[in-house]
């Protein structure tokens, strides 16, 4: 119970994300009861009927804690960012949509405009013969219908509100949730401290390579492979055998899940604790682990020719060091000619 003798307020909502966070959630286990024992459910439109009418009807800060997840993609995710933050005590940017834009963002590659296209127009599952792409305002039999209306760049939560707490991974792994909502429990039932705001939670500070158990040789590599191209050795690092990994710049929290059964790093937790961008880290990594390092006397241009050819059998660089950072990313989205609107 809370000093007023209630029970704490949890809301959870998504923005533009995929239903995985809300699924995270309910993964944890028998925890969830003690989750509904703990907690009033104010706003979880994932499991219980609720409209926006009912949170606008709140008094501000009635929420104790918002698990927002999901990325803001269009002006819904914006509206409903600002009413919950408003009305929330505790604002917990959940997963990596909502830490750092994760997979939405990577349309910061292209433009609102050429996304559309390629839904509507482009796209070989479309029957479409007229053409025909959402418009904002559409004169129905009943009134004007309107639309949420769809952003050129994708942002993170706190590129919109001010968020308290950023729980990492795509999504978070329960055991990290389940530590999280613990600590908020114990805050607002018997007054524990709560981490400082603006803190990472449910997360490590070093980099996944500190957590993985594969051996590390300090070999290097002329090029990258595909996973299906190559069979890993089980016991060594998948980076020293030419599988991209992003391990090397990725926070670490996980446990090190996907390099243990084979597959690189993908970089779900974002960047490790104080570096800004992950991207740009991992190619420090990289550079480490390429053949091509020069000795006094080397012939440049052969080493220039031989990194590009080492980058070439990189498959869609900007997409693999920034598949889950790119809202959040000093590159944040592409120049478009023209504006890109
Ligand atoms: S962080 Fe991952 S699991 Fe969560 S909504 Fe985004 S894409 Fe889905
Ligand atoms: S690069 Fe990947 S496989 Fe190698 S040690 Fe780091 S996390 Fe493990
Ligand atoms: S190993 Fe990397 S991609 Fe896999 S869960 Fe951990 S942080 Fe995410």
């Amino acid at each position: 119970m809370t000093g007023n003798g209630k029970k704490p307020q949890l809301a959870m909502y998504w923005g533009a994300g995929c239903g995985g966070c809300e699924i995270s959630v309910l993964n944890i286990g028998e925890h969830i009861l003690t989750v509904d024992a703990v907690f009033d459910i104010a706003f979880f439109p994932c499991i219980a009927d609720f409209k926006i009418a009912d949170v606008e009807g709140y008094p501000d800060g009635f929420i104790d804690v918002c698990l927002f997840n999901g990325a803001i993609r269009n002006s819904e995710n914006e509206e409903m960012a600002r009413l919950l933050r408003k009305k929330s005590k505790v604002m917990v940017a959940f997963g990596s949509c909502a830490y750092e834009g994760c997979i939405p963002a990577l349309s910061n590659l292209t433009s609102r405009r050429a996304t559309m296209e390629t839904v509507y127009l482009d796209n070989p599952s479309i029957d479409n013969p007229d053409g025909i792409i959402p418009q904002l305002l559409t004169e129905v039999g009943e009134g004007e219908l309107e639309i949420p209306s769809f952003y050129n760049t994708v942002k993170s939560l706190d590129q919109v509100v001010d968020v308290d707490y950023f729980l990492p991974g795509c999504p978070p792994e329960p055991h990290q949730i389940w530590a999280v909502l613990q600590v908020v429990v114990a805050a607002l039932t018997e007054g524990a401290p709560l981490p400082p705001a603006g803190s990472v939670v449910g997360a490590g500070t070093l980099a996944v390579c500190e957590e993985c158990p594969l051996e590390k040789d300090v070999k290097t590599i002329a090029r990258f492979y595909r996973p299906y191209e190559i069979t890993p050795e089980p016991s060594l690092c998948l980076l020293e055998q030419g599988l991209m990994c992003m391990g090397p710049a990725t926070r670490s929290g996980c446990g090190a899940l996907c390099p243990q059964v084979g597959m690189g790093c993908r970089g779900c937790y974002g960047p490790i604790e104080g570096v800004e961008d992950q991207g740009a880290r991992m190619l420090t990594a990289i550079a480490s682990v390429l053949e091509v390092s020069g000795k006094p006397g080397d012939d440049e241009a052969e080493l220039d020719r031989r990194v590009q050819e080492a980058v070439n059998t990189i498959v869609d660089p900007a997409g693999t060091f920034y598949r889950f950072s790119m809202a959040k990313s000093m590159l944040r989205r592409v120049r478009i000619n023209g504006g890109g609107s």
